[in-house]
Parts: C-alpha cells; structure tokens; sequence
C-alpha cells in the first residue's frame, strides 16, 4: 500500500466583520487579536477622509499608539516605502483601509515585515479584501505575488454603498468571473491531473451564484447591495485559502484581463468618455466568452453582468475590437504554466473573432 504523505497548510482570516456601521468595532477587535499596540493605518488620501481618520480616532481613543501612512498607486516603491516606515516606527499591525491598491501595497508591506495584516475595505472593487494575493503595477501592466493573508477583516456596508457604483459592479463582475476560472481548473484537473479542491471549487462556485441568484439586488444607493458584494467576495477568498492558490477565482478570463492591461493604455478607443476598465469589468467580459468555450451557460453570465451593471460589451469599456481579439489571442502568455480552455497555443485569430462576436463582445 502507498505510503499517505499528503500535507497542507491553510490559512484563514481569524475574524470577519461585516455590516452596517462595523468601523466602530476597530477597537475591539484590535483588542481581541491582542497582537500589540502600535498600529499603522494605511489609506490614500480619499479613503484616509473616508474612514481613516475616524479609525485613527477610535484606536487612539481606545489608547493604541496610531501612526498614518498616505499611499498611491500599488508599485514596489510604494510597498517599500511603507515598510521603512513600519520598521522605524516600530510598527506592530498593519492596517490597511482603502479599497485595492491600498489593500495590496499593505499586504504586501506586511507580508515582508511578517506583521499581522488587518483589511478595511473602503470599497468591493474586487475579491482582494479576503485573498492573500495583491497584484502589483509596473510598466508593462501588473504582476501577482504572495502577500499575507488578512488576520482580520472589517468591511463596513455604509462607507461601501458610499464608493462609486461602478466599483462595486466590478466587484461582482470579478466573483461570477470566479464561474470559468472553475471550469478551467476542472479542465486541468482532468486533463492535466492537477491538484484540485473539490471544497474550494464548491465555494469559489457559491460565491459567483450568491451574485448571479441576487443580480436583480444589486444596484446603486443600496447597502444591502454592499453587504451582498463583500459577502461573496470573503466566500472567494476562503476558496482561494482552502485551495492554497488562486485556481479558484483566477483562470482564461483573468489571464484575457491581465493581458489587456499588459496591452497598456493604447487599447482604447478615442474619446474622453471612456475611462480605463476595471479588472473586474474586463474579467467579467472575459467570462462571458470563456464559459462560451467551455458549453457553459454563458448567457446567464452575461445577463447577470447586465442586470448588476457591469459591461458586457467592448464598446461600454472603451476598448477597440481588434484589441479585444489581441487579448483573446495572447491571454495564455500571461501564465503559460496554468492551464486553460484556451490550452497550450492559445487562440487563433479567426476563433477569438469568432468568439467575441458569437457572444456579443464586439
Ligand atoms: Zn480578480
């Protein structure tokens, strides 16, 4: 008989609040966690008006020693430079209360610093607030990498419902995408025998159909909207923590996203009133297309997107067809490595053509 060798670690956030008015609990659950007095609030300079200062407030109040840092785009430099500054103050929790950049840049920062990382999501843009991945930017697009995993997590449904709708639309769009990036694993499971979580595909799946059952719900000036985002945002995560990778809500449609970013700032159409897509926006758009290839119902997804509104089209994001079709053919460069519906090679031209106007894309 085999010996049975098989061994794994997961790591899950130790406590997740979620609701209407939570900020004021910060104290308490700083207290709870017990893992020291000294406490850095990352946020830019919205998110810190939005909901660090009053943080700021309550810790100090409740006798934590609170120290700030304003942060901007999620690059290596911002990342370093919040972790001097963690190092020469002593720092011993990071705090990270924003929406994604600020999210990722912190736990990154605490990820090197090995400090415990505490997410305040000042927005659902997309299922970062739970994972223990953060995307960083360079010039050529944006890069993965390992990050902590929050200890805590603290999402407050009435700071959310205050960000633009579009992000939390995005934000939804990110979790159905979490549908394909499934039936791609699935794929390199039978395919490639790849190790795979049936627990965290079921969970990746109940968080995508959370939305999807609920997409009539989710509109602007709603908090229960909010509520509904996070929730499946955080059921994602847990997925991405039970697999021990991102299998469950990262396939075809975010490696298509990721190569549009990569594709830079030229993929769009001129005019002014477009503004650059969202990750979730393209990877939702992404997902249409990909279920398409795998048989699935992609029709659903796409009236989903449209009853949450999210785009489905290439025209509602601004980006040209023929960059769309770039995107398509090129996604596998992104992570040759993971396999895909779009296999070794990729698309030919004539197929990602045919698809995206097959599902309405362009
Ligand atoms: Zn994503």
């Amino acid at each position: 008989m085999e010996r049975f060798t098989k061994s794994k670690t997961m790591v899950f956030p130790r406590e997740i609040i979620v609701g209407h008015n939570t900020t004021q609990q910060i104290a308490e659950l700083c207290n709870r966690i017990g893992r020291g007095n000294s406490v850095l609030i990352v946020a830019d300079k919205k998110t810190k008006k939005l909901s660090g200062d009053e943080i700021h407030k309550i810790l100090k109040k409740a006798n934590y020693e609170v120290k700030g840092k304003i942060v901007s785009k999620a690059t290596v430099n911002e990342v370093n430079r919040v972790i001097k500054y963690a190092n020469k103050n002593k720092i011993e929790i990071m705090m990270g209360v924003g929406g994604g950049s600020v999210i990722d840049i912190t736990k990154l920062a605490a990820y090197e610093l090995n400090k415990p990382f505490i997410s305040v999501p000042t927005s659902a843009a997309h299922d970062g607030i739970a994972s223990p991945r953060a995307s960083l930017k360079h010039s050529k697009g944006s890069v993965s990498k390992t990050a902590e995993s929050p200890l805590a997590i603290l999402a407050d449904t009435k700071v959310i419902m205050k960000a633009p709708y579009r992000m939390l639309a995005s934000g939804c769009a990110d979790v159905i995408s979490n549908m394909s990036a499934v039936m791609d694993w699935e794929l390199a499971h039978r395919l490639k025998g790849e190790e795979f979580s049936s627990h965290a595909a079921v969970l990746a799946k109940t968080a995508a159909q959370l939305l999807l059952d609920n997409a009539d719900d989710i509109r602007p000036d709603s908090e229960e909207s909010a509520w509904l985002a996070v929730k499946a945002m955080i059921v994602s995560g847990v997925a991405m923590s039970v697999a021990g990778n991102t299998r469950p809500a990262s396939g075809s449609e975010h490696m298509f996203s990721h190569m549009l970013d990569h594709l830079g700032p030229g993929i769009m159409l001129k005019g002014k009133k477009y503004k650059r897509p969202m990750h979730g926006e393209q990877c939702g758009i992404g997902a249409i297309m990909m279920v398409y290839l795998h048989g699935g119902d992609w029709e659903k997804i796409r009236d989903s997107l449209k009853r949450i509104g999210a785009p489905t089209k290439s025209e509602e994001i601004g980006i040209s067809k023929k960059k769309i079709v770039e995107g398509l053919v090129r996604a596998q460069e992104i992570r040759p490595e993971r396999y895909t519906i779009l296999g070794e090679t990729g698309l030919t031209k004539d197929a990602a053509k045919r698809l995206a106007k097959i599902t309405g894309v362009i």
